[in-house]
């Protein structure tokens, strides 16, 4: 667990009460009989209130824009309209930057322990709303009850565990070696200012409070611009940060398209640090227009292409419920994902049987707000296109599927994203479907001839997130851990063979093509990147 335990003397009664409650993570998925009863209260007072119209949010106040809005249809059933949300222009984003601007020295002047009470209530605030936040997120992304509860535990532990950063470092301020007598040298880490923070919408609570936490935390002001596919997440973290006590101007919501909202935080000379996690074509052009007079820090994070290998020596029941679950939690839709497998030969016929069993046995396809469904609808119309595209491409190419690889239709999927979970076989090791990250729940194995072979493939791809390995050889698994190119890696993982980061657990990062600083999210490196040194010389005398 995050190290709040050991640092918290006292903790709060509401974080003490919160943290018995948080027991559902991604590995354990674990709910209760009474999770399902409050989780289908919550659907029920959530879909009374969807096709409303909401608010950006600006120096503590609401703020409409221009009037024109965007309607969000939730990807169940196009039917239903979750939300309208204001279409934000360039002059919205940049009433956002002066808010953030104005309410930046007051506070970064905050003692850190002052500026972590807020934080850690909105991180209780998360918790108690955490069966309406899931229902939202059904609606909203189609994300199943499971892990849209896991999720929002995510995002309140995501707070704790970077306060709680500050308070093991002591606000970094350090004493250094004394110079001479009368004298003494310090090294304190400061905030930029302001800092724009842009998200996607797969995991549209917790990246979102992860990324404004980290922000905050370390004395900087927020602009905050989330997804178009997921704007009530960004608007109810907004009222938990609200709530929480936030000073006005410190933490601001704007909404709209990436490429007026978005390009205006990108261009804007009052931004002083941006935070990006998305795609990575977006995600580059970020990373190469946002500085342009000076340097300036950028963190972004992007895609995946994740491998799990499965060698002669694994357990294989265990390697295809991990590859099974990497690649259809959450439909694919995971930077995470595990989305190509390299099995050894010998194994392979024993491996492909588990694996397509598993997923029939695992992978129930429906309605996400349903109990028992594993797999909903995909995010959009365009990812069923890819998925389509995909499936035929695997066709063409010679690949045999063992698995889907068709839209679902008929009784409650009509008019919804649905399709089902695909495992392709037989392609040619070099086909674009070992290379390019699709975001659907579509899995490609490879037949290799040995480890050093399946590392090679593994690392034949501009991307570099997450890796897996099943071998239940030692000597396999250092020579995996040396050489995988990737910044988050599993060994023998039952729970997920690429999936399951978890704040103070399990940092998450990706070099190569998925992440600019080397610094990973959820660990001990992160807070550090939203401040810079500032060295202190000083004669007493
Ligand atoms: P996306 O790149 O399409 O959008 C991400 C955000 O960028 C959205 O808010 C969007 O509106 C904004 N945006 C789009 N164009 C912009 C522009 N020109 N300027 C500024 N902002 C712009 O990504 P997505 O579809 O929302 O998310 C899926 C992607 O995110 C996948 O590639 C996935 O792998 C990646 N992802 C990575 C991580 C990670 O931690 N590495 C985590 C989650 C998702």
């Amino acid at each position: 667990m995050p190290s709040s335990r050991k640092v918290k003397k006292k903790p709060t009664k509401a974080s003490a009460k919160a943290s018995k409650i948080l027991r559902i993570t991604y590995a354990t998925l674990r709910i209760t009989p009474e999770d399902d009863l409050a989780y289908d209260h919550a659907v029920e007072q959530v879909r009374a209130r969807l096709g409303g119209h909401f608010a950006m949010y600006v120096n503590g106040e609401k703020w409409v824009g221009t009037g024109e809005e965007i309607p969000h249809t939730s990807p169940i059933n196009t039917d239903i309209t979750v939300s309208h949300f204001p279409k934000g222009t360039r002059d919205d984003a940049n009433a956002a930057v002066d808010a953030a601007q104005e309410a930046y020295t007051k506070w970064s002047d905050i003692p850190y322990k002052e500026r972590l009470k807020p934080l850690r209530r909105a991180a209780d605030i998360i918790v108690e709303r955490r069966y309406e936040l899931s229902a939202w997120m059904a609606f909203e992304v189609g994300k199943n009850r499971a892990e849209s509860l896991a999720e929002v535990n995510e995002a309140a532990e995501l707070i704790r565990y970077y306060c709680d950063q500050i308070e093991v470092n002591r606000g970094f301020l350090r004493q250094l070696e004394s110079p001479g007598p009368g004298q003494e040298t310090v090294s304190v880490l400061r905030p930029y200012g302001v800092w724009a923070v842009i998200a996607p919408w797969n995991f549209p609570l917790a990246l979102s409070t992860g990324m404004t936490a980290g922000a905050m935390v370390t004395g900087n002001t927020v602009v905050f611009k989330p997804s178009s596919e997921s704007p009530v997440l960004g608007y109810e973290l907004t009222r938990a940060y609200a709530k929480a006590g936030i000073p006005p101007g410190v933490f601001n919501l704007v909404t709209g398209p990436g490429a007026t909202v978005g390009a205006e935080l990108q261009e804007s000379d009052d931004v002083d640090g941006m935070i990006f996690t998305g795609s990575k074509p977006v995600g580059i052009g970020l990373y190469h227009n946002f500085a342009k007079d000076y340097p300036k820090p950028v963190i972004t994070e992007m895609g995946g292409k994740n491998p799990a290998i499965v060698t002669s020596k694994a357990d294989i029941d265990q390697a295809a419920e991990g590859v099974v679950r990497a690649a259809f939690g959450f439909g694919g839709q995971k930077c995470s994902a595990c989305s190509r497998v390299y099995v050894e030969q010998k194994v392979k016929e024993k491996f492909t049987t588990a694996l397509k069993d598993y997923t029939k046995k695992l992978v129930k396809v429906g309605d996400p707000i349903e109990k028992e469904t594993f797999l909903g609808p995909v995010i959009n119309k365009g990812a069923v296109e890819t998925y389509e595209q995909a499936a035929a491409d695997a066709r063409n190419g010679g690949g045999t599927f063992l698995y889907g690889g068709n839209q679902v239709k008929g009784d409650g999927f009509e008019n919804g994203y649905f399709v089902e979970p695909a495992i392709v076989d037989n392609l040619p090791l070099t086909h674009r479907l070992f290379k390019d990250e699709l975001f659907v729940p579509f899995l490609v194995v490879g037949t290799v001839g040995s480890l050093d072979e399946a590392l090679e493939l593994s690392n034949d791809s501009e991307y570099g997130l997450c890796a897996g390995i099943y071998s239940k050889d030692k000597r396999e698994l250092e020579t995996f851990f040396d050489r995988v190119e990737a910044g988050v890696t599993y060994a023998n993982r039952r729970a997920g063979a690429t999936t399951g980061a978890w704040p103070g657990i399990n940092s998450f990062g990706g070099w190569k093509g998925s992440g600019s600083t080397g610094k990973s999210g959820l660990g001990p490196y992160y807070v550090q990147q939203f401040m810079r040194e500032q060295s202190r010389w000083i004669v007493n005398k």
